[in-house]
């Protein structure tokens, strides 16, 4: 205590640990260190505040190792991690700034629409409370507010965001190394200890994790080392082999990535690296030795990591997608509320081989591949016609890399609810996938042993066999394995009629549409007579008034970020009471996003649920609720012309790529082609630049679009 007293306040950070645990690469780190003689570096473990959406048994494991691994690193260099458990993080925080006299708190961002919110917040008490706020990027390689269309608009579809990304006109900062040494905490401050704080539900639950540290390394270490082996060994295979579902050559990174034990930016660079080694070593092999293949398989890997951009991207800018489709108009899905269906599916009894293996993996593992969570994801939504928000959710609690915004962003799009997905009334045919994806059922017979003596071309529909059949493979379908839980035809005719409910309220929609921007009052009225079925949503669903602060929360980030330059590292911008976050909520400042009152009818979209998020002093209930619905009848209208727009560039490009092909050479000696004039430009800026000229680029594009949908639906 008697160094805490010699210390000035003015020179103690806290800096808040979250997703971001790591030494390297973190800039609130490398800025607290330049702005401060002391550094407290503190984890808060307040699960309540997640609402619903608290870590499920195995990711509360894998953060669990991660803290641990994050502690012992920290002390190695002479600092040690303060954990605190607190119903809310801030008041942790006010106490931790009490108990230390800390002048600032530094933090970097997260952009799921719970924290949005909390750490505004959180933002605005502690300035309150005299305590500098400031925070910074270690999630992304581009800020959502930096990747905008040409009238300043977020892109709603992944290849125009993707495009984007790799015509940026600055590449990702090169990550920076971990410091030397810290500074020491003052040994008198109270830390909880990690081993007796309450991180599982129950004893039991804990215990049922122990087989997940055989397979895993949770830390920095095992990121790292994860990381390397992908590069060196499975990288050059990416193409070709990622869509396997059982001999995998992904990177399995994303529990790692999740928890910010590994930086994005690293990952990128490293990549990059690699790509730059090899293509140096095919030019050495006079243009052999495999160069477009791992130029192709980096490319594919890259275009994964944008996935994950993109997922955050569309949380920021649209943060009600964790609950509500992207498209309104499938908020009317008449669901089939069934709770034995939803355990048959959670349980992998569904009789459908692939799903009730996947299904049993996730259950058992707390991990499933890509394309069997977009295929299990399928099933539940089209051929059950669960409602999609509990697919969300089984998954968030089984999943070893829970992560909203991409648990968010993979159903939104399973569910057709994107202006980019297959549509909601289009049915896979899962049989077909399953064959395409597990082609000898290795995959299904690991999972369910009581399949292992059928022949392969019955495996994944034990119910197409013949009765000798199943006699020589010991099943009795209905005993030992169940007959599916649904068949192709029913489930073809419910997802019809289904759709065509949908048809009837889009129907409904373009009559609003048509009708010459009525005002405001009859605006809501449309609103309230579109069809909406309340007992869809999730029970403990966040209210409609959260989503609109996490979108004034968002666009309150927006404008205190978006004048920061891009590149520049920490220390080159504001330190500790000069210009930055914390003064935006400062007394005298004016709330976020507050709007004069005569002026609201002409604020549009974010702003004016900004504007409405500012309280009942800036605007009536009323006059909230229908800007609330005028900024959502907005938002389905600009989606869905946004849909029909990209629908008719996928038929052109369909035609023109149909035209070309008798006049185009060989794909081979096109890559050929495209690699040499790559080769003779050097590479552009952004996102592994290319900067081709506008018939390849065109061609690319079609490619992509076919590698994108392929990729995540398999079609
Ligand atoms: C319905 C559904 C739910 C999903 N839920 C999650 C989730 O909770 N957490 C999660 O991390 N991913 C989720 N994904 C995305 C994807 O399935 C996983 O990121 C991927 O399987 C992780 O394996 P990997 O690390 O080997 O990926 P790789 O193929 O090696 O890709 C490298 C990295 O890119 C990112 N990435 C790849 N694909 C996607 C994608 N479609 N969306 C977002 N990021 C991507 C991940 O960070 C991944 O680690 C979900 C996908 C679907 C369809």
């Amino acid at each position: 205590m008697q160094q805490q007293a010699e210390r000035a306040p003015e020179q103690t950070v806290l800096l808040l640990f979250r997703k971001d645990l790591r030494l390297d690469d973190n800039p609130a780190l490398l800025a607290a260190l330049q702005a401060a003689k002391h550094v407290v570096p503190v984890f808060i473990w307040s699960p309540e505040e997640e609402g619903q959406f608290q870590p499920g048994r195995c990711s509360r494991w894998w953060l669990k190792q991660s803290l641990a691994a994050l502690s012992a690193q920290l002390a190695a260099l002479g600092s040690r991690l303060i954990i605190r458990r607190g119903q809310a993080c801030v008041e942790a925080l006010l106490q931790l700034v009490r108990e230390t006299g800390a002048a600032a708190v530094f933090f970097n961002h997260l952009f799921d629409p719970i924290s949005l919110v909390r750490d505004h917040d959180m933002k605005q008490q502690l300035t309150e409370a005299g305590a500098v706020c400031r925070s910074y990027n270690a999630d992304l390689l581009y800020e959502p507010w930096t990747v905008l269309d040409s009238n300043g608009e977020p892109f709603t579809t992944f290849m125009s965001f993707w495009q984007q990304l790799q015509a940026m006109p600055q590449q990702p900062p090169v990550p920076w190394p971990p410091p030397a040494a810290l500074p020491a905490v003052d040994p008198d401050l109270h830390s909880d200890n990690l081993d007796v704080l309450p991180f599982f539900a129950s004893r039991e639950q804990e215990q049922a994790t122990g087989q997940l540290s055989s397979k895993w390394s949770p830390g920095c270490e095992g990121g790292a080392a994860r990381m390397e082996e992908f590069i060196q060994q499975q990288l050059q295979h990416f193409s070709h082999r990622k869509a396997n579902v059982d001999r995998c050559v992904c990177s399995r990174l994303s529990p790692w990535i999740r928890v910010g034990s590994i930086s994005m930016r690293r990952i990128y660079h490293r990549v990059l690296t690699k790509q730059a080694e090899w293509a140096a070593a095919a030019a050495a092999a006079g243009g052999g030795g495999g160069g477009d293949d791992h130029a192709s398989s980096c490319r594919d890997f890259m275009q994964q990591l944008a996935y994950r951009e993109y997922s955050r991207y569309l949380s920021f800018h649209f943060p009600f997608m964790h609950e509500r489709p992207l498209l309104s108009h499938l908020r009317c899905v008449p669901w089939n509320l069934d709770q034995h269906a939803f355990k048959a599916w959670k349980m992998g009894m569904t009789g459908y081989p692939l799903i009730d293996a996947a299904m049993k993996q996730l259950w058992s593992t707390g991990w499933m591949h890509n394309r069997l969570r977009v295929v299990c994801g399928v099933f539940a939504v089209k051929y059950l016609l669960l409602p999609w928000q509990w697919g969300l959710k089984h998954y968030w609690d089984q999943l070893l890399d829970a992560d909203l915004e991409s648990d968010a962003l993979g159903w939104q799009y399973v569910s057709g609810c994107m202006v980019d997905a297959p549509p909601f009334g289009q049915l896979m045919d899962i049989p077909a996938e399953a064959a395409s994806f597990d082609p000898d059922g290795e995959f299904v017979r690991r999972w369910l042993p009581v399949l292992a003596r059928l022949p392969t071309q019955h495996v994944h529909a034990p119910w197409t066999a013949p009765q000798e059949v199943l006699d020589a493979a010991d099943m009795e379908l209905g005993f030992n394995y169940p007959f599916p839980i649904v068949t192709q035809e029913d489930a073809a005719a419910r997802l019809a009629s289904a759709a065509a409910v949908i048809e009837a309220s889009l129907q409904q929609l373009d009559q609003q549409q048509e009708q010459q921007a009525p005002p405001l009052q009859q605006q809501q009225q449309l609103v309230s007579r579109q069809p909406y079925r309340p007992s869809t949503e999730p029970v403990q669903s966040y209210s409609r008034a959260h989503h609109t602060a996490a979108a004034a929360a968002a666009e309150h980030m927006r404008q205190q970020h978006s004048n920061v330059k891009l590149d520049s590292p920490p220390h080159q911008q504001p330190g500790i009471g000069a210009a930055g976050d914390g003064e935006a909520f400062g007394a005298g400042a004016a709330p976020a996003g507050a709007a004069d009152t005569a002026a609201e009818v002409q604020l549009s979209g974010i702003q004016a649920a900004a504007a409405a998020a500012a309280g009942p002093g800036a605007l009536g209930q009323q006059q909230q609720d229908g800007l609330w619905q005028q900024q959502a009848l907005q938002n389905d209208v600009h989606l869905r012309q946004r849909q029909q727009q990209h629908r008719h560039q996928q038929l052109q490009q369909r035609l023109w790529h149909q035209q070309q092909r008798q006049h185009r050479p060989s794909s081979h000696k096109r890559r050929r082609q495209g690699s040499q004039e790559q080769h003779h430009r050097g590479g552009g800026p952004g996102l592994a630049g290319d900067g081709q000229q506008q018939q390849q680029q065109e061609w690319e594009q079609q490619q992509r679009q076919q590698a994108w949908m392929s990729q995540l639906f398999g079609q």
